[in-house]
């Protein structure tokens, strides 16, 4: 056993001292420097998208800016603005590359798009995405209901969806968002071999990089941590970031064995926004506050101030009256004279 851990180690594969995380995307952890790097994460917001677009409630373009605008001054960085699917399906999103060309006038900021097909990655290259990630079932009963493909046509498509992008020069990363990896509604049980193979069919089909989703809260801890795991051992780095929805209470549970398993970046909505077609009045994603709050308490940067966050929360809240909001740390507020716990630890240890 310590010889295996001694080798995840050395791949930068996993925390598994419990107390140091890799640095960053491609940070590769050894022993010697384990306990001197610093431990950050990234939160990407993803309520503009995979919230809104679950929610009756259509938000103004003005209040969607709004809205970006704040989570920036609060120290996000990577934000998911919208989606480039058709108006008529998803009207709560029809103005992405309005809301798109505003982000990028902030300096720094990633900002990022849902692609479901080649049409809507010709808009996100025209419009000068940062990044679009699209999305793929590795349920194939999902795939067939949501996409009307199947995953394979999908990984065909990421590598026509690569090939235009090579050819217009254009910089915008492709992420292969693999979905539904935990299993869904409609199949029931997906092996982690298929996901596995569809996660590396979609960077061989030229995706720069993926992620893992637990699109409808099936994911346990236990099975986050095996296929995350393993995961990182067939792609590394490449495996960029985790998003799990909170469908039955686990998923900030799921974003700590991700973070175990040495992921660092996670997806999460302000306030919890999203639901879930196949459970009405479940939360979406994990919260965007909660989520924070809960790395800063274990000593993780996310340059995020939480504070300000929940108060983007409750203008949020404003726009969305009569909507299902979620998350914890908004009903009991900040604990008095709040010191990171672990942060303080390390600096008595
Ligand atoms: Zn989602």
């Amino acid at each position: 056993m310590a010889s295996k851990m001694y080798f995840l180690i050395l791949l930068g594969i996993s925390r598994i001292d419990g107390r140091t995380p890799p640095a960053g995307d491609n940070a590769v952890l050894t022993p010697s420097t384990a306990s001197t790097t610093p431990a950050r994460a990234t939160v990407r917001e993803v309520g503009l998208r995979d919230g809104l677009q679950s929610i009756a409630t259509v938000v103004s373009t003005a209040h969607k800016i709004d809205w970006i605008n704040a989570a920036y001054a609060a120290g996000q960085r990577e934000i998911e603005v919208g989606s480039f699917v058709p108006a008529r399906l998803l009207p709560q999103l029809a103005d992405t590359a309005e809301v798109l060309a505003h982000a990028k006038t902030l300096p720094g900021l990633v900002a990022s798009v849902l692609v479901p097909n080649y049409k809507g990655a010709e808009r996100a290259l025209e419009q000068g995405a940062d990044l679009m990630v699209v999305p793929l079932s590795a349920s194939h009963a999902h795939s067939l209901a949501n996409l009307r493909k199947t995953p394979d046509e999908v990984v065909a498509e990421v590598a026509h969806i690569r090939a235009l992008r090579d050819a217009s020069g254009s910089r915008t990363l492709i992420e292969g968002g693999v979905g539904t990896a935990f299993g869904c509604t409609l199949q029931g049980e997906v092996a982690e071999s298929e996901v596995l193979r569809l996660m590396q069919a979609l960077l061989d089909a030229g995706a720069d990089r993926v992620s893992l989703a637990d699109t409808v809260g099936y994911a346990d801890p236990a099975s986050v941590a095996r296929l995350f795991g393993k995961a990182r051992a067939l792609v590394g780095d490449r495996l960029a970031c985790a998003h799990f929805h909170d469908t039955r209470g686990m998923g900030l549970a799921n974003v700590y064995a991700a973070w175990q398993a040495g992921i660092t970046r996670f997806d999460a909505c302000l306030a919890g926004i999203g639901g879930c077609p196949h459970a009405p009045g479940a939360s979406g994603n994990v919260t965007t506050e909660d989520l924070v709050f809960m790395l800063d308490r274990m000593g993780i940067a996310t340059g995020i101030d939480v504070t300000a966050l929940l108060a983007l929360r409750q203008r949020v809240a404003g726009w969305l009256a009569g909507e299902t909001l979620h998350g914890t740390l908004w009903q009991a507020g900040l604990p008095q004279n709040a010191a990171p716990a672990a942060l303080h630890e390390a600096a008595t240890a």
